[in-house]
């Protein structure tokens, strides 16, 4: 998901701001948006199914343009847990004995489940499937505490990856885990305002320069046109490792490292642990392209516009269902005559299920290419992510259940290698959770599996 907050010591147009910063998230939830906007004294809240231009057209944008609008917060879905529901989106919003409070988060709680029993057996009653609900629950049974004092107990109580953005009438707050899994960011703009958001991109859409990455286990919080921040937990920095390798966008700078720097120095690891007599190296548009610059340049081999992707056909592995991936696959890629009579080395940033690298190879041979040699620049995917990464259940992961031999059969490959876990961490150069990888879960893991509820 992508989260978002701005904070302005002026009325401004937090609605316009919010509709820039949400279509630089874009990349991290396609499934629904929805931002909160408020005066000080009103609160209005609008989201729904669907891409952020879907959800917002120039009307519903107009129903959150209150005149003296000072603050607010947006989000993009993508569902990790809770269905594909409209009472699924976010912001959630609650009225509490602190007033109304808007909360979105980007990951997943581990111990959701087990805090959802217990406040049910409290009394408390829940709206959605969701467990941001079980978040903005806990924050408002600490009445008696100030809304910062709330905040940060309940990231006390709560495990797991995850970055959130919460405000009331008057304030936003920003937060992430102890293990900083999830990105987050602080932006300050021209006037004064403060902007959060999951990637620096967001800023510059809003006007706003970075200041700095949210610290693993810090709340911040504007207050009087301040930025106040309390260190919660200690930090044990282990941010997630595919935001280097494909989720965030590749203009972005996390934890002062840049997605697309990462991925080409992934690529150069990658064509030295794993090097092949070729002809032409081609990326799998667009995740792959980082990768195979760094490729091309660590082993010589040119490399080439191999692959037309339609840049109208969105991104395939975020659709929900396989029959939707499948039709998608083929509406967005076809092979050039770039790869005619070639040895090819296909780059890509990962194999999830492995139906994608299948198609390509094919694609590629039917072009008239002679050899196709996949280079992957991520380790292969064996364990599921509880971090808010919808990697799927693990018995759809190929690598899960097939050997390294079985995958290169699977896609009709004529070589096939992975990126080590070294390399990885090399090319990143600092620490990262690589859980999915090697099933070691640095923020706890869920007691019983996740179900997506069948709703
Ligand atoms: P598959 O192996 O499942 O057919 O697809 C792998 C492709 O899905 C890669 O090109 C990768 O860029 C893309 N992809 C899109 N979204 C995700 C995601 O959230 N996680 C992973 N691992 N790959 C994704
Ligand atoms: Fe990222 Fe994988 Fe860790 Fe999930 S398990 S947070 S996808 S590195
Ligand atoms: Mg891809």
């Amino acid at each position: 998901c992508g989260i978002l907050a701005v904070w302005s010591p002026q009325p401004t147009d937090v609605a316009g701001l919010l509709h820039l910063g949400l279509f630089a998230l874009q990349h991290r939830g396609q499934e629904a948006a929805g931002m909160c906007v408020s005066d000080g004294h009103q609160v209005v809240v609008e989201k729904d199914l669907g891409l952020v231009s879907q959800v917002f057209d120039e009307a519903r944008l107009d129903q959150l343009r209150l005149p003296d609008a000072r603050l607010g917060i947006g989000h993009t879905r993508y569902s990790t847990t809770g269905s594909n529901l409209r009472f699924n989106a976010q912001p959630l919003t609650v009225r509490s004995s602190k007033g109304i409070l808007a909360i979105a988060h980007n990951g997943n709680f581990v111990n959701a489940k087990e805090i959802r029993q217990s406040l049910l057996e409290g009394g408390a009653v829940f709206q959605t499937t969701n467990d941001t609900e079980v978040m903005i629950n806990l924050i408002a049974r600490y009445s008696r505490l100030s809304l910062v004092e709330a905040t940060a107990q309940a990231m006390r109580e709560l495990e797991g990856g995850f970055s959130v953005v919460l405000m009331d009438r008057h304030t936003v707050l920003a937060l992430r885990d102890s293990h900083g899994v999830r990105p987050l960011v602080i932006g300050r703009r021209p006037e004064g305002g403060w902007v959060f958001a999951s990637e620096p991109p967001a800023l510059t859409l809003m006007g706003a320069e970075l200041v700095r990455d949210v610290h693993p286990g810090e709340l911040v919080w504007v207050e009087s046109g301040q930025l106040h921040s309390l260190q919660v937990l200690e930090p044990h920095p282990t941010p997630c490792a595919f935001e280097w390798i494909y989720f965030a966008r590749a203009d972005s700078v996390l934890e002062g490292i840049g997605t697309h720097e990462s991925r080409v120095r992934m690529g150069e690891v990658l064509a030295r642990e794993a090097p092949i007599q070729a002809d032409v190296v081609v990326p799998v548009p667009d995740s792959g392209i980082g990768a195979a610059i760094g490729f091309s340049r660590a082993s010589g081999l040119p490399f080439d516009y191999g692959l037309y992707k339609n840049p109208y056909a969105g991104r395939t592995f975020i659709q929900p269902t396989q029959a939707l991936r499948d039709l998608k696959v083929k509406l967005k890629l076809a092979a050039t005559p770039a790869v005619k009579g070639k040895r090819v080395v296909l780059v890509d940033d990962s194999i999830v299920r492995g139906t994608t690298s299948g198609r390509i190879v094919q694609l590629l041979r039917d072009a008239g290419a002679t050899e196709v040699h996949v280079r992957i620049s991520a380790p292969p995917i064996k364990y599921p992510c509880y971090y808010g990464i919808d990697t799927a259940a693990r018995k759809e992961l190929i690598a899960s259940t097939h050997s390294l031999e079985e995958i290169r059969r699977f896609i009709g490959a004529d070589t096939l290698a992975f990126l080590s876990e070294a390399g990885v961490r090399a090319a990143i150069g600092g620490p990262v959770c690589l859980a999915c990888f090697n099933g070691q879960y640095p923020a706890g893991y869920p007691h019983e599996e996740p179900q997506k509820e069948a709703l």
